[in-house]
C-alpha cells in the first residue's frame, strides 16, 4: 500500500478560519491515523489577496494546535519548494500547461479586457464569471506564434468540450456527473505568469504525491475540471473529501461577522487550544458512541473520514463553552493558576491570594473571560439591593438577616483568626447556640461580604480572602443597608 500523504494548503490571507483549521486537522488526522505524512504547502499565487504576516499566523497556529507538519517550507522532505510562488520560478506550471496545449487540452488566449467584458457572464457560487466563447481556440498555429513573438499578453485556458459529461468521485458525495457544457474554460496560467489555484492545486497535489485531499465544499463545483486535468495528464486522482459548510447559529455561513470565525478570535475569547481543536474535530465528524471529549492523540486513534457527515455543521458557541469548561475542570491546578493569573490580575488590583481565588473559580467558569464576573466583588463591594438577603428556603427575611448580622458582628470583631477554618468554627458555635440551620447564618453573611447572589465560594472562604478589616466593613455596611429599609 502506498503511504498516505496529505497536505494543508492555506492561502496566506489572514487569520486561520475555523473551516481552514478543520481541513488542516482532518488532513493531519487522516495521515497520522495511518502513519502517513502531513505536509504544509503555502498557496500564495493570488498576489492580490496576500496579507503581510499571514504566513506567520499559519505556522503559529499549526504549532499551537499540535498539527505538526512532516514537510513544508521549513522542513524539506524532497518535494519542495513548498511555496507556490517559489515553485512557479522553477517553471513547473508553465511546463505542464504547455504539455496540455500540445495535447489539445489547453490553449493560449489573447483576448483583451474589452473583448472579455463583452462576453456572457454567469454567477457561480456567488461569483460572477465570464463564460469564455473559445474564440482563441480558433486561432491558427501561425497566429498564436505571431502573438507570442510580439509579446502580446496571454493567459492559458483549459479546453473543455461542449459535449459530453465528466464524472468524478468524492468520498462523501459519491459519484458526481456534470455536463461539460456547464464547465467554463478556466484560466490555468494568468497573464502575470502565475498559475491559478485551479491549476496549481492539481499540479502540486500530483507532483507532491498527495493521496488524500480534504477541503471545503466550495471547491466541489470546480472538481470536475480538476479531474479532467488529471485525466489529460494520465495522473491518478487523489481521494477527494469535500467538507460540509460550517454555519453560525443562524444557519448562515460562518463569517467574520459572527465574531468567532477564526482560531485567534476564539483564543482571544478565552478558549483553550485543546478545547478548540476537540470541538472543531466534531464539526462534521462524529466517532462511534457518545463520547465527545478527545485529546489530539485520541482523535488520531479514532478518526475515520468515512464518518464525516455531508450536512452543514453548526458552530455552536454554547457547546464549545461547555466543552471548554470541561477542559478547565480537568486541568492541573498549577497550570490553571498560571493561565488564569493574567485574567485575575486584570480585575483584582489589590493584594489578594490569587492562587486561592483561582482554585475557587476553576470549576465554575467556561472560559477565562468568565473570571472577571466571578471575582470582581473581591476588589470592590458592588451596589446591591436589600432584597438580596431574602431567601425563602432558609426562612431568611430582611429582619432575620439584620438580626444575624447584628449578633455576629461583635463576635467577628473579637475574632483574630480570619482563616476559613477559624471563621467557620466560630460561626458554627453561634449556629449551635441559636439552634438554627447553617444557611440561616451563612447566607446573610455571604450576601453582606459579596453583595452577590452567586459567588464562587462560601462566606468564610470569602472572608479569608478579604481579610478582617474589609470583611467587618462590609458586614457593617450590610447592617446599615438593612436598617435603612
Ligand atoms: N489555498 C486554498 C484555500 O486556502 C486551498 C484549498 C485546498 O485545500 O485545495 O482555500
Amino acid at each position: 500500500m502506498t503511504k498516505i500523504r496529505t497536505r494543508y494548503a492555506p492561502s496566506p490571507t489572514g487569520r486561520m478560519h475555523v473551516g481552514n483549521l478543520r481541513s488542516a486537522l482532518y488532513e493531519f488526522l487522516i495521515a497520522k491515523h495511518d502513519g502517513g505524512d502531513f505536509m504544509l504547502r503555502i498557496e500564495d499565487t493570488d498576489q492580490e489577496r496576500y496579507v503581510e504576516g499571514a504566513t506567520e499566523i499559519i505556522y503559529r497556529t499549526l504549532e499551537q494546535t499540535g498539527l505538526k507538519h512532516d514537510e513544508g517550507p521549513d522542513k524539506d522532505g524532497g518535494y519542495g519548494p513548498y511555496v507556490q510562488s517559489e515553485r512557479m520560478k522553477t517553471g513547473i506550471y508553465m511546463k505542464y500547461a504547455k504539455e496540455l496545449i500540445d495535447k489539445g487540452e489547453a490553449y493560449y488566449c489573447f483576448c483583451d479586457k474589452e473583448r472579455l467584458a463583452s462576453l456572457r457572464t454567469e454567477v457561480v457560487d456567488g461569483k460572477e464569471i465570464t463564460i469564455y466563447d473559445k474564440h482563441c481556440l480558433g486561432l491558427s498555429r501561425e497566429e498564436v506564434e505571431a502573438n507570442l513573438a510580439s509579446r502580446k499578453p496571454f493567459v492559458i485556458r483549459q479546453n473543455i468540450p461542449n459535449e459530453g459529461t465528466t464524472t468524478f468521485h468524492d468520498e462523501l458525495y459519491g459519484d458526481i456527473t456534470v455536463e461539460n457544457a456547464e464547465l467554463d474554460d478556466m484560466i490555468l496560467i494568468k497573464s502575470d505568469g502565475y498559475p491559478t489555484y485551479n491549476f496549481a492545486n492539481v499540479v502540486d497535489d500530483h507532483t507532491m504525491n498527495i493521496t488524500h485531499v480534504v477541503r471545503g465544499n466550495e471547491y466541489l463545483s470546480s472538481s470536475p475540471k480538476y479531474v479532467r486535468l488529471y485525466d489529460a495528464f494520465g495522473w491518478q486522482v487523489p481521494v477527494y473529501i469535500h467538507l460540509p459548510l460550517i454555519t453560525d447559529e443562524n444557519h448562515k455561513k460562518l463569517s467574520k461577522r459572527s465574531g468567532h470565525a477564526s482560531f485567534e478570535d476564539l483564543i482571544e475569547q478565552g478558549f483553550l487550544t485543546e478545547a478548540i481543536v476537540n470541538y472543531v474535530a466534531l464539526l462534521g465528524w462524529s466517532p462511534e458512541g457518545n463520547r465527545e471529549i478527545f485529546s489530539l492523540q485520541e482523535l488520531i486513534e479514532q478518526f475515520d473520514y468515512h464518518r464525516i457527515s455531508k450536512s452543514p455543521a453548526v458552530f455552536d458557541i454554547v457547546k464549545l463553552r461547555w466543552m471548554n469548561g470541561e477542559y478547565l475542570k480537568a486541568m492541573d491546578d498549577e497550570l490553571f493558576y498560571e493561565m488564569a493569573k493574567p485574567y485575575l490580575q486584570e480585575t483584582l488590583k489589590k493584594d489578594f491570594d490569587l492562587r486561592k481565588i483561582a482554585r475557587m473559580v476553576k470549576t465554575r467558569i467556561e472560559t477565562f473571560l468568565d473570571i472577571a464576573g466571578q471575582v470582581d466583588f473581591f476588589e470592590e463591594l458592588p451596589e446591591y439591593d436589600a432584597e438580596m438577603y431574602v431567601h425563602k428556603k432558609m426562612k431568611t427575611t430582611r429582619e432575620t438577616a439584620l438580626m444575624v448580622l447584628t449578633e455576629v458582628l461583635p463576635i467577628l470583631e473579637e475574632q483574630e483568626d480570619y482563616s476559613n477554618d477559624g471563621l467557620y468554627e466560630t460561626l458554627l458555635k453561634y449556629v449551635e447556640q441559636k439552634g438554627c440551620k447553617n444557611g440561616f447564618v451563612m447566607w446573610p453573611i455571604r450576601t453582606a461580604v459579596s453583595g452577590k447572589q452567586m459567588t464562587p465560594a462560601g462566606a468564610t472562604e470569602i472572608m479569608e480572602i478579604l481579610g478582617r478589616e474589609e470583611s467587618l466593613k462590609r458586614i457593617r455596611k450590610g447592617i446599615e443597608k438593612l436598617r435603612d429599609v
